[in-house]
């Protein structure tokens, strides 16, 4: 018995849940459930690198070994992956599996040419991940290992991963409370956030990329803080960079995203329900620029499901 889910604390909610008898507010009990796994092509190029082959039973490789994992403590009303971070239904939550379960999968991953392993809203399931990061990584598991979360995290449960994750990639969502409060009933997001990316920062430091010919620019080491631009700029996407500047430094990668489509309940919020303007997508390019933050990436604005892998249709994680 895990005793870290007996009262669990282990996200800025502090509910308390015991997870072994019921479900916290991530809306997971005890038991790791992973939704999908899967060569992922289209995260950000140092993540996913070159698309050369999705075949995995061939070990042709390219893509990031991504791991999705059921549940969420955020909950933003326009989740894109509400299948599963949300889930109702069977296949939104996923398939149960064992610790020496989820280090074979990761094993596997590499196995079929993944650049890195990816895991996705991983949190709530901290403890159980060490030990399979721990094992993978005893298990000859060499690729780096990516913590790919809401950015909704504790100080304390980040500093149980020292030495264990190589890249943390997470959101920062808002820097405006009462957005904040209307989108995840989170209005202690920006403070618990720019928390827990200043420890991600301590604990691995600037973006670092593979370089030479062999390298193809993927990323080894290191922080890339995403910011999904909201209509309107509700999330406040300006303040997250102007904080990135002056604590962080310019030497940090910023991801700034343009992909935001109304998805989940969104449209029970008036603000939320077109897109984002090119003009406020520009705007905050601009200010990239003008504070020197040169180092990521950022995209075509659109209204575009693209690059977000279908859930409830993709195979399977086991
Ligand atoms: S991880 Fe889940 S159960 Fe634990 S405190 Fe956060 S919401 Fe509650």
């Amino acid at each position: 018995m895990n005793d870290a889910f007996t009262c669990c604390t282990l996200c800025p909610r502090t509910c308390g849940a015991n997870r072994h008898e019921t479900q916290g507010l991530c809306g997971m009990g005890a038991e790791l459930r992973v939704s999908t796994a899967l060569l992922h092509h289209g995260e950000e190029p140092c993540i996913s690198g070159e698309a050369t082959c999705i075949n995995s039973q061939t070990g042709g490789g390219g893509g990031s070994g991504t791991i999705f994992f059921s549940g969420c403590a955020l909950r933003c009303v326009f989740c894109q992956n509400h299948e599963i971070s949300m889930p109702t239904t069977p296949q939104g939550r996923g398939q149960a599996l064992g610790v020496d379960d989820l280090t074979a999968l990761m094993l596997e991953l590499q196995l079929s040419g993944a650049h890195n392993i990816n895991l996705v809203t991983p949190s709530h399931f901290t403890p159980l991940l060490r030990t399979a990061i721990a094992q993978a990584k005893g298990h000859g598991l060499a690729i780096p290992v990516v913590w790919n979360s809401s950015g909704y995290e504790s100080v304390e449960t980040l500093r149980s991963l020292k030495g264990l994750v190589d890249i943390y990639l997470p959101d920062l969502k808002y820097m405006d409370a009462q957005a904040a409060a209307r989108y995840a009933a989170a209005p202690d997001y920006p403070e618990a956030a720019v928390r827990a990316i200043a420890e991600m920062f301590r604990q691995v430091g600037r973006l670092r990329l593979e370089d030479g010919p062999e390298g193809n620019g993927l990323a080894k080491r290191g922080l890339l803080v995403r910011l999904l631009v909201l209509p309107g700029n509700a999330g406040r996407a300006d303040l997250a960079l102007d904080w990135i500047a002056q604590n962080l430094g310019r030497k940090v990668g910023v991801s700034l995203m343009g992909q935001y489509y109304p998805a989940h309940r969104a449209a029970e919020f008036p603000e939320l329900r077109r897109g984002v303007s090119q003009e406020d997508y520009e705007a905050l390019v601009r200010q990239m620029e003008r504070l020197g933050l040169n180092i990521g990436y950022t995209q075509a604005v659109g209204s575009s499901a693209d690059f977000t892998p279908d859930f409830l249709g993709a195979e399977g994680a086991g």
